[in-house]
Parts: C-alpha cells; structure tokens; sequence
C-alpha cells in the first residue's frame, strides 16, 4: 500500500431533520450565549427563525452577506459583532454566508458555527476566499474551521431543484478532484466515492420530486461528505479553471462548476485511471466523461458557459490566467489544451473524450 498523510477534522457535525431546534444547545456546549446570526438579504425568513429559536442567546441579525466574501462587508460585520457584543457567529445560508461567517470568525476571534443550506460545502473547510477591489484571493487557514455544523435537511427544502442540480454539481466536483488529489488519501478516496454515490441518486430524485425529503436528505449527505473533501485534500485543474472564471469573469459559481466538469474529468481521463473507474461506478457509462455530461444536461445543469455570460474573446485571457500560477494536476496542464476546454464548455459541447473530434487527442497532443 501507498504511504499516506491524513489530516482528521475538528469540526462537531450535528445530521438530520428538525436538528436546528437543538442550536442553541450547541451555543451553550461552546460556553457562548450571545449569537450574531448571519444571513443574505434572500436568506431573513431563515435567519428570522433561527432568532427564534436562539431566544435570548441571539445578540443580533446582520443581513448583507455577499457573493465572494466583499471585504467591505465584512468590515460592517464585524462592527456589529462589535455594536451587539456578541460572543459567537451562526451563519445561516450557502458558502456567501458561511464565507462571511469565517472571515468575521479570523478577524475576532469568535467561534463560528453555521446551519447550511446549499451543497456548496464551505462549512467543512479552512478555505476563505475574500474579494478587495475585484480581486479574489482565496487562502487555507485552520482559523477559519468552524466549530459545529448543524446540518437541517428541512432548510434545504426551499432550495429550488435548479439550484439544488447545479449546487450539487459543484459538491459533485469537489468529490472528483478529491479521487485524483496530489495529497489523497484512502479515507478521502473512500469519502469522496461515497459523495459521488450520494448525490448520483439524489439530485435526479430531487428533480422528479423536490418534496423527496429523503432525497434532499441523500443530498446534504453527500454534500457534507464532499465537503470533507475539499477540506482535507488540494483541489487540481477543475478548481483552478472556475475560480479564473469567477474571479476574472464574476460567472456565477456553482452553475461554473456543473458547465466545466465534464471537460475536467475528460482531460484528467488519461492520468487518473482509478478516479475515473470511481466516477464510472457512481455514474455507469462508455466514458467517465460523457457520463457526468449526461448527467449534469438530465438534471438540467447549464451546458454551455456563453449562457453564463462569458464572452467568446474571454476564453484566450482565461486560459492564459489559468496556466499563470502553475499548480498541481494529474495531467500537465497546457494552454492549447485548456483553451480547447474552455472552448467546448464556453459552447456547450461534449467534452472531448465522449466527442468524435479527431482534432483533439486526449493524451494531449494536437493534430494539425
Ligand atoms: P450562495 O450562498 O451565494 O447562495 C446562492 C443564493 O441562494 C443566495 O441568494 C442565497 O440566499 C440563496 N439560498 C441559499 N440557500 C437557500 C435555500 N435553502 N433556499 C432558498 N434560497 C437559498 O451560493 P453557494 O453556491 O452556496 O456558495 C457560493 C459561494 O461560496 C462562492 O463565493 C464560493 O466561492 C464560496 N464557496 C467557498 C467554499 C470554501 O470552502 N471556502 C466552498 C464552496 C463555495
């Protein structure tokens, strides 16, 4: 067996239905009793419940959170953490929240615990991603790790089954870079086939029935489980390629990530023999590939990214910005060959391997 290095979480994980009436006892087990709760301006009917819930432990509501963690809201954050002298955080929301909550959580110190309600899987990791005058940077920092997740299935029901695809997609992607991680694991391997499986089966149910209340609960399974993931093990080129084309292009981040996965996994294809079998037994088909592409159009993910509003001219400056940093990834990763990536998915083509396209060798090389 190969040697490996595995890094365990501190996170408490609370799962089920109803969990969050027990919130305020997972305040109190943290020795806190005065909660800023955190929310997007979508999100107060939520956050309005949680108060309710919280009582007397609740020392506010702050209701702006953001896309990509502005740093300008974060300031206004912490000024009312500071204004209602509270002791803790509760984000309630998807990653823009929980992103909020952590940067507030680094600049005070406050411990941080978080009610999810989308498949993004922030929760589960030290990743924050902060944006300043358009730029984002996005950091590890073992600060940032909450300290309880109350995961609630019944929050996740208002989840649109749109949304609830394309957020799934993007749990879904966390789990494959998982399976070929420079730093994997067999517990991440094991993790992320698990999510895999999960989330095959429920996002298809979700759609057929958005009141599948076991399938909602099947997917936050998977979701957290992803999440572990991405918490635990480097990402590769499928990340790199969204975080370009969110930073650079402000697409939309989940719906980014169901268009571009299918071109990743054809691309990492040829150098990830045992990810790929993985992918292949959560979701049977020819080609790993072709089959996350099937999936993402049967659930009705986005397919191409000009409908996400990227420009056609964006692609070349993408591709430049995606090869820049030089990082890790299965497969070396070459301009040519990402443009060409991008240029399917900006069209919303198959991904190379499931295409008949002579022009384009998966191994790599181009032909004239
Ligand atoms: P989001 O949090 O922005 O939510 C999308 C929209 O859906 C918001 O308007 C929100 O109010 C609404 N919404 C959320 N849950 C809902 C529900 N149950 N019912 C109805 N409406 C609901 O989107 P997201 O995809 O969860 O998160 C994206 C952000 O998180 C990005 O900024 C991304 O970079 C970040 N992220 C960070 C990490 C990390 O580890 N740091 C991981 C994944 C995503």
């Amino acid at each position: 067996m190969k040697s490996f290095v595995h890094r365990g979480q501190i996170t408490k994980v609370v799962f089920g239905s109803g969990t969050r009436a027990g919130l305020g006892g997972e305040v109190e087990a943290l020795g806190r009793g005065r909660a800023l709760v955190l929310c997007t301006p979508g999100q107060t009917a939520q956050a309005r419940e949680v108060r309710e819930i919280l009582g007397s432990l609740t020392a506010g509501v702050f209701d702006q959170a953001a896309a990509h963690t502005p740093v300008a809201v974060t300031g206004k954050a912490v000024d009312a953490a500071r204004a209602a002298d509270a002791d803790c955080l509760v984000s309630v929301g998807g990653g823009s929240t929980i992103g909020l909550g952590k940067a507030v959580a680094l600049r005070t110190g406050l411990p941080h615990l978080a009610l999810p309600t989308t498949y993004a899987g922030s929760e589960m990791t030290p990743i924050l991603g902060e944006t300043q005058e358009g730029v984002k940077t996005t950091r590890r920092l073992p600060e940032v790790l909450l300290d309880t997740v109350v995961y609630d299935v019944d929050l996740t029901l208002t989840l649109p089954p749109h949304v609830a695809a394309v957020s799934g997609l993007n749990a879904m992607a966390h789990a494959v870079e998982s399976l070929y991680a420079q730093d994997g694991d067999p517990l991440a391997f094991l993790t992320a086939g698990e999510a895999l499986d999960a989330l095959a089966v429920a996002l298809p149910a979700i759609l057929r029935d958005p009141a599948d209340t076991e399938a909602r609960a099947t997917a936050l399974y998977g979701a957290w489980l992803a999440g572990t993931c991405l918490g635990t093990v480097g990402m590769a080129l499928h990340h790199k390629v969204c975080h370009v084309l969110g930073g650079s292009f402000d697409l939309p981040h989940a719906q980014t990530h169901a268009v571009v996965l299918p071109h990743v996994v054809a691309y990492n294809a040829p150098a990830a023999e045992a990810a790929m079998a993985r992918i292949g037994r959560a979701l049977p088909g020819p080609d790993p590939a072709g089959a996350v592409f099937d999936f993402a159009g049967g659930i009705g993910a986005p397919r191409a990214l000009r409908d996400l509003g990227m420009p056609e001219s964006g692609i070349a400056e993408a591709a430049d910005l995606v090869v820049r940093d030089g990082y890790w990834n299965p497969r070396p990763v070459h301009r040519d060959a990402v443009r060409d990536l991008l240029r399917r998915a900006w069209a919303g083509e198959p991904p190379a391997r499931a295409a008949s396209d002579r022009s384009y060798d998966p191994t790599g090389a181009r032909h004239a």
